[in-house]
């Protein structure tokens, strides 16, 4: 297990984020959210007039959803589903028993078909898989939702449940690859207007066991996921705030989301890790929030 880091401590000392005694699950002070409220408006504007539509999503989603992403494939390890007690008194009785003894009761619930949503773009694809082919112009969605992945740590910025934000481009090839290229731009203007220093570099996603070292290798030689990355941990390398995936046609061959001319969708997304960005603005710009410059107080719409 990594050593806590002394910036989780000082932003517990300071009151910003609230233990629970479970490493990467943390509660949040009125403070950290009114930051955190300021950067959800700073990533809205980063998608102004590009027609984005909004969806919200619980923090879990169907099993059936879920099983057709693939994930159990790739990062098992992370994976969280939801059991629920569904039995009669009798089953009860012996549940409350051995909890009672200290005993493993768990295996008493069955699974109630919801898993924790992975993340937020998941929960997308089945709805726009059920509306039929594209349109010309395909389509762009701007989703959040908590997003659980089990990988506890005493790095504040890695938590087991976080919020996702996320502008997902659905198209044709042409269409996809525009919108990465040009939405890094837009990602790195949203780092500079809050004047955190980042760096943008190719990236793999951590995929499990020996093929995910293949699976890992090959995303990074094809360039398919970039990381705009922002120093947060004291002696850690820095940490990835926003990702940007293209998928090639896995969600369009998956959930068979075609273009208007019958071919697999492209899809790419843009991913704001929205608890590290405001973990990243105290680090650089200090608790004390009143003080922070004019230019960012102004971007996020503080008063
Ligand atoms: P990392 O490389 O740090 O594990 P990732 O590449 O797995 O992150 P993505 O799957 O691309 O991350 O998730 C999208 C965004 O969600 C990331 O850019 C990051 O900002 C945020 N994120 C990912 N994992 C966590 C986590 N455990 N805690 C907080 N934010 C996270
Ligand atoms: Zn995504």
């Amino acid at each position: 297990m990594d050593m806590p880091t002394a910036y989780r401590s000082r932003l517990i000392d300071a009151g910003l984020l609230i233990p629970t005694g479970v490493d990467g699950l943390f509660g949040r002070s009125g403070t950290f959210e009114s930051i955190y409220d300021g950067v959800d408006q700073a990533v809205t504007a980063v998608g102004a007039g590009a027609g984005a539509e909004v969806m919200r999503f619980p923090p879990a989603m169907a099993q059936a959803t879920f099983e057709k992403t693939g994930y159990m494939k790739n990062f098992p390890h992370f994976a969280g589903t939801v059991h629920c007690f569904c039995g009669d008194e009798r089953s009860h009785q012996k549940l409350i028993g051995r909890m009672d003894r200290g005993e493993t009761w768990t295996d008493e619930q069955e699974p109630a078909d919801l898993v924790l949503t992975p993340a937020a773009c998941y929960a997308v694809y089945p709805v726009l898989a059920k509306r039929g082919p594209l349109g010309d112009g395909g389509h762009m969605v701007d989703v959040s939702s908590y997003c659980f992945r089990h990988e506890p740590s005493q790095e504040p910025t890695r938590m087991q449940l976080f919020r996702m934000r996320e502008y997902v481009r659905i198209g044709t090839e042409a269409q996809v690859i525009d919108f990465r290229g040009s939405w890094i731009e837009r990602g790195k203007a949203f780092a500079d207007a809050l004047a955190l220093p980042y760096e943008v570099d190719v990236a793999n996603d951590p995929f499990f066991g020996r093929a995910g070292k293949f699976m890992a290798s090959s995303q990074r030689e094809q360039a398919l996921k970039f990381e705009l990355l922002i120093p947060v941990n004291d002696g850690a390398g820095p940490t990835a705030c926003l990702s940007f995936n293209y998928h090639q046609t896995y969600f369009g061959d998956n959930w068979d989301i075609r273009t208007p001319d019958g071919a697999p969708a492209h899809t790419a997304c843009i991913a704001f890790g929205m608890e590290r960005i405001v973990l990243a603005l105290f680090k650089h710009h200090g608790f004390d929030v009143a003080a922070w410059p004019a230019e960012v107080r102004s971007a996020l719409a503080l008063r």
